[in-house]
């Protein structure tokens, strides 16, 4: 099947970003963005999986919720033009800039549970996603149980007629990126997912990087 995604690039210019860091595959990190900022994730590499969740920085019961966000925009992918949703509604961010056109809200993050369920138990003592969202959560005064839904950006996961997930080749590239403007003061949690089981990136997970913009003034 042959689709067109639609991407939008970014006029921001790196070289004005407030913060500019690179996140190795495998690592955390953790940042508020305030309201009218916007964050960059750059897929250095292409086919990096960017496991992130989001919360309202002044109230983290206000946080990313998958099944609102799919609901009101009727889509099950997040492009230019996606807005994040708590669960009472309110929109944490908004996808304003996208050059890659596909990330996913359904595949979740990785546990060293489904690890076990999808590549075997020699996989039980890997890494995973859950236990970087954890380490940086805790930096925030929350706890296991504060870890919900989560965006992977980069991430293919197309549904079938029959309403299974596939995970599939990645449709992003080295240097492609997603960029999210703040709507309100946002805590962005990110497990750049450390996953050397799963062919989405070819079992070689790579660095991202994040470039922050203050709102602009005026
Ligand atoms: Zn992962």
């Amino acid at each position: 099947m042959t689709e067109t995604l639609t991407t939008v690039a970014s006029s921001l210019h790196p070289a004005d970003a407030a913060l500019d860091v690179v996140v190795q595959a495998g690592d955390g990190w953790s940042h508020v963005v305030p309201a009218g900022g916007t964050l960059r994730i750059v897929d250095l590499e292409g086919n990096q999986a960017v496991d992130t969740l989001f919360y309202d920085a002044h109230d983290h019961a206000e946080r990313y919720s998958a099944q609102d966000t799919i609901r009101e925009q009727g889509s099950i992918y997040l492009t230019t033009g996606s807005r994040l949703l708590t669960g009472s509604g309110r929109t944490l961010m908004e996808v304003v800039a996208d050059t890659c056109g596909r990330h996913d809200t359904l595949g979740g993050a990785c546990a060293q549970e489904s690890n076990v369920v999808r590549y075997g138990e020699h996989t039980r003592h890997m890494h995973a996603c859950r236990q970087t969202f954890l380490a940086e959560v805790l930096k925030h005064g929350m706890t296991k149980r504060d870890i919900t839904h989560n965006v992977n950006f980069f991430m293919n996961v197309p549904v079938t007629p029959e309403g299974r997930l596939t995970f599939e080749d990645g449709l992003s590239a080295p240097g492609k990126y997603v960029e999210l403007r703040a709507v309100v003061d946002t805590l962005v949690v990110i497990s750049n997912c450390p996953q050397l089981n799963n062919p989405c990136n070819a079992y070689d997970p790579t660095p991202v990087q994040l470039l922050v913009w203050d709102a602009p003034e005026g």
